[in-house]
């Protein structure tokens, strides 16, 4: 079982998993229902979770909501500490969640 995706935002979780159920992959939502107190942003392990239940399915359900919850048109980026090739549209790494790393500078132009 992989985690695919997380937000603190859990409509965004819910649509993921609506995307990935519709493509037929079998999933799973953890902390569908945990709730902050008001004002306060849950903790990044209480945010609600979208797993897939077989890790091969995972490359394939990071594929489909990359290319569903993205407009961007950007290459994938490696992370500069596991190595895992991550799409444009995440922030941090899934495999350590590591930070992304900024923009590398071109040598050109
Ligand atoms: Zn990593």
């Amino acid at each position: 079982m992989k985690l695919v995706y997380t937000s603190d935002n859990r409509f965004l979780v819910g649509n993921a998993r609506n995307l990935l159920e519709a493509q037929g992959f079998e999933v799973i939502m953890r902390n569908e229902h945990a709730v902050s107190a008001v004002g306060e942003l849950p903790a990044f392990e209480a945010w609600p979770q979208l797993w897939v239940l077989e890790d091969k399915d995972y490359g394939p359900a990071c594929a489909v909501l990359a290319s569903a919850l993205s407009d961007k048109d950007a290459p994938p980026w490696q992370c500069s500490a596991c190595g895992e090739a991550n799409d444009a549209a995440f922030d941090f790494c899934w495999q350590c969640r590591k930070d992304r790393p900024p923009e590398p500078v071109s040598p050109t132009d």
